[in-house]
């Protein structure tokens, strides 16, 4: 669930009654529209540091910031963090090595187009040195397929 408002507005959770972490904000007080900085435009930045300059004397700020992850609030400010820096959050950092098995079959497109290694090593953004064993790997798991085939056959 998305929302355009911050947790002060949300409807409090009617099976708790009583003293909600929302009641706590330190912005509370503050214009929403502070958390919701249009990315890429003049003065997101300095924005997007103001928000979290209010979250960072926040009393609920890591209750906050686990209701932004388990809600999957995709865009604003909550927690003290940014909707990318929660995204960094969410999914752990793809190793190369993982990348490059990922994108197997585009890497073989290119090869089979006649594209340098080096070059698909720099449109990944992974080592050459790795690009090329990854490659040599793909070219060993084939071989043992059609010699699987072969078998088979
Ligand atoms: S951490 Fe920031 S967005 Fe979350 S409740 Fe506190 S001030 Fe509001």
């Amino acid at each position: 669930m998305t929302t355009a408002t911050p947790p002060t507005r949300l409807p409090r959770n009617s099976a708790s009654p009583g003293i909600d972490w929302r009641d706590q904000a330190a912005c509370n007080n503050e214009d929403p529209e502070l958390f919701f900085p249009t990315a890429f435009t003049q003065g997101w930045k300095t924005q997007t540091k103001q928000a979290k300059a209010v979250c960072a004397s926040c009393p609920v700020r890591t209750t906050c910031l686990e209701w932004a992850l388990e809600t999957g609030q995709h865009s604003g400010v909550w927690g003290g963090m940014s909707a990318g820096e929660r995204r960094g959050l969410r999914r752990p950092r793809e190793t190369q090595q993982e990348r490059c098995l990922r994108m197997q079959p585009w890497i073989e497109k290119q090869l089979a187009a006649g594209v340098m290694q080096k070059t698909i090593a720099a449109q990944l953004h992974v080592d050459p040195v790795l690009i090329s064993k990854v490659i040599r790997m793909f070219q060993e798991e084939r071989a043992a397929g059609v010699m699987e085939e072969v078998k088979a056959a």
